[in-house]
């Protein structure tokens, strides 16, 4: 079908239209692509300096902070600092230490735990007590005792009087005076300047006490005082070597049982442990020092300094770590997390994803520690990178169906553009051949005429009606292409009025009749009693019922008769011009009612014509309110059936 033909573009063409569309459409996407990688990119260069200032501002913050204990540490050290020089406002968690060759002094008091050293205390002479422990224990003789000791217990020596009331109460309880053993334990636990046997004689006596409550079944008494007793031993309350701290604790726990809270002091066990290790390590050690450690999984910071045989330190516990952290970390945003130099973790936690993170080692900030910065929100960069890249794809995107789009209308309209020249150029070439016959005719007729080589009158008659006959055709021809151009420019105007349709029929037949009957055609008109009165332009539907028959007949090669018949349907008048010739496939019902579209049944039979025909039709009818319909079928024939609505009866 040439339409359809005429719609095929030329491939090169439109290939290259397409090709350059594509290349223009990968151009956006690749330059898209390298858009967000140089974001992702710059986003990522711009986190990681977020993280190195951050890190940068916490290393001098707590740099700050660790000079503030180095400062400490120079003023204990101090060789005009008289005894134990300390700070009006000590830090919290911050133990404090001064030490000599065999003396170890901490700051405040009842934060050490237990000891690395002691000096002995001074006790009074064995010998003193020496009769009454030969009744006691060779003699066995505990009433002597109890009067011996009894009698000693009097003394004005704190730390006699110490000694004789244990002995005391010890020979009590031997003799099963468990309340006199008690009040002279409580009696003995006042002393508390006095020591028994390297312990100090309070300790001793509360033990004792707690000893006989045992014995004498007193439980709520014993749970009373053995808390009381254990939570001074975690309080610090006296001066202990660990050995000593922890056989007690030990005991006091024991005592307690289930009713033990179980908690151990760990932070301030670290400290004590720390103070114990810088003990050992004080002379190997350099005379000044910074060590973070973790002990009793606690973090520890230890600073020292040492000036001949004295050795000052402050201790750091976990709380004041993590206080100094929260500080340094406050307004960064990060994540911050401390290792000691073998790499384990001391504060804060590791963050182990693969996010971006910074380190700042020990060597390279000269403290105990390795910092790992890692942001804050570690998903918030990646979020907001996924944001904008979102936005951005989506811009793409449109631009991409813009393009896309933009692409599909113009190859649609170019295509059409193609179409059009190209039917108009067939039409021309239609045209020219519709012209050529008559015209031909014309000229021969009138030369012979003019040359008077047409002997008879008859002949001479009958080439004027030939001539009149074609030039009526050539007249036909122009006029029908000046009204299709009038209608074309919405310049054709149509003078309605009444008008029989049955009648416009039948004169319209009898002069086709005449027209096609040389050709041996035959019109068969059937008007039905009960016609209409339509306002319409007479001309213009005589030209559409003159094209539909003129049609019915050129692609009627086989069958010679044509039908026109006028009649009604519903509210409407029906017009149908019937042929049983080569049909029009359903494909093409549509397109040829188009201007210069010409179908197969045209090409089939090689008929002339322009394409006009129809499109005229389709015009008129629509002008006047009416409808074309078509039924047809290839090779069994076609009826074209103009509706137009009816005025009043005939
Ligand atoms: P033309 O007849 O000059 O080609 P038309 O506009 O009158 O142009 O018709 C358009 C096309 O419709 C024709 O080329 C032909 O293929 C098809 N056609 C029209 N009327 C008939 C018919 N009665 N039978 C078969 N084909 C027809």
């Amino acid at each position: 079908m040439r339409f359809f033909e005429a719609l095929r573009p030329p491939p090169l063409l439109l290939g290259s239209f397409l090709a350059i569309m594509l290349a223009l459409g990968a151009a956006l996407s690749w330059l898209g692509w390298r858009l967000l990688e140089q974001d992702r990119s710059l986003e990522s260069q711009r986190a990681r300096e977020r993280l190195e200032y951050a890190a940068d501002r916490i290393v001098a913050e707590l740099r700050g902070s660790l000079s503030e204990l180095d400062d400490l540490v120079s003023a204990l050290l101090a060789p005009s600092a008289p005894g134990f020089p300390v700070p009006k406002e000590p830090p919290e968690d911050v133990l404090l230490l001064v030490a000599g060759p065999q003396t170890v002094q901490a700051y405040p008091n009842g934060r050490l735990l237990y000891y690395p050293i002691l000096p002995s205390p001074a006790e009074p002479d064995g010998r003193l007590f020496r009769t009454g422990e030969v009744l006691e224990y060779q003699q066995h003789d505990p009433v002597k005792a109890i009067a011996v000791f009894r009698r000693l217990a009097g003394s004005r020596d704190p730390s006699v009087r110490a000694g004789a009331l244990v002995r005391l109460g010890r020979n009590l309880r031997k003799s099963g005076r468990f309340r006199e053993a008690l009040q002279v334990y409580s009696e003995m636990e006042k002393l508390s300047s006095a020591f028994v046997a390297g312990l100090p004689a309070e300790l001793v006596a509360r033990e004792a006490r707690c000893s006989v409550l045992e014995e004498t079944g007193q439980s709520a008494e014993l749970e009373r005082e053995a808390r009381a007793l254990y939570t001074d031993l975690q309080r610090g309350r006296w001066p202990l070597v660990r050995s000593a701290y922890e056989f007690h604790s030990e005991e006091a726990r024991g005592w307690l049982g289930s009713a033990s809270d179980g908690s151990h002091p760990l932070d301030a066990l670290a400290l004590a442990a720390a103070v114990e290790w810088l003990w050992g390590q004080r002379l190997e050690s350099p005379s000044k020092g910074r060590r973070s450690m973790r002990i009793h999984d606690q973090p520890v910071l230890i600073v020292w300094a040492s000036a001949g045989e004295r050795l000052a330190a402050a201790i750091a516990g976990a709380r004041y770590l993590e206080s100094l952290l929260l500080e340094a970390v406050k307004a960064q945003g990060v994540h911050l997390a401390l290792t000691d130099g073998e790499g384990r973790l001391l504060l804060g936690q590791l963050d182990d994803s693969t996010g971006l993170q910074v380190a700042r080692t020990a060597a390279a900030t000269k403290m105990p520690w390795t910092f790992h910065v890692a942001s804050g929100e570690p998903g918030a960069e990646e979020s907001e990178f996924a944001a904008r890249r979102r936005l951005l794809l989506a811009g793409f995107a449109v631009m991409v169906l813009l393009l896309l789009a933009g692409t599909y209308f113009i190859s649609r309209a170019m295509m059409r553009e193609l179409a059009v020249a190209r039917l108009q150029s067939d039409f021309v070439a239609a045209v020219s051949h519709e012209f050529r016959t008559p015209l031909t005719a014309v000229r021969q007729l009138s030369e012979l005429l003019a040359k008077g080589r047409v002997p008879t009158e008859k002949q001479r008659q009958q080439s004027y009606e030939l001539l009149a006959k074609e030039s009526e055709r050539l007249q036909r021809l122009v006029e029908g292409l000046l009204d299709f151009g009038r209608m074309e420019a919405g310049a054709r105007h149509y003078h309605f009025e009444k008008l029989d349709v049955a009648e416009l029929a039948r004169d319209l037949a009898a002069q086709f009749q005449e027209n096609v009957e040389p050709q041996g055609y035959h019109i068969e008109v059937s008007l039905e009693p009960d016609s209409a009165v339509i306002r319409g332009d007479r001309e213009a539907l005589g030209r559409a019922v003159w094209n539909l028959l003129d049609n019915a007949v050129k692609y009627s090669p086989d069958c010679q008769t044509v039908w026109i018949d006028v009649g009604r349907r519903g509210e409407r008048l029906a017009l149908h011009v019937r042929d049983q010739g080569l049909g029009i496939p359903i494909r093409e019902q549509k397109e040829i009612f188009r201007k210069f579209v010409r179908g197969s049944s045209a090409e089939a039979g090689v008929v002339k014509g322009t394409g006009l025909g129809l499109a005229m039709v389709h015009e008129i009818v629509r002008a006047h309110g009416g409808e074309i319909q078509l039924q047809s079928e290839a090779g069994r024939g076609s009826t074209f059936t103009i509706l137009l609505p009816v005025e009043s009866r005939a």
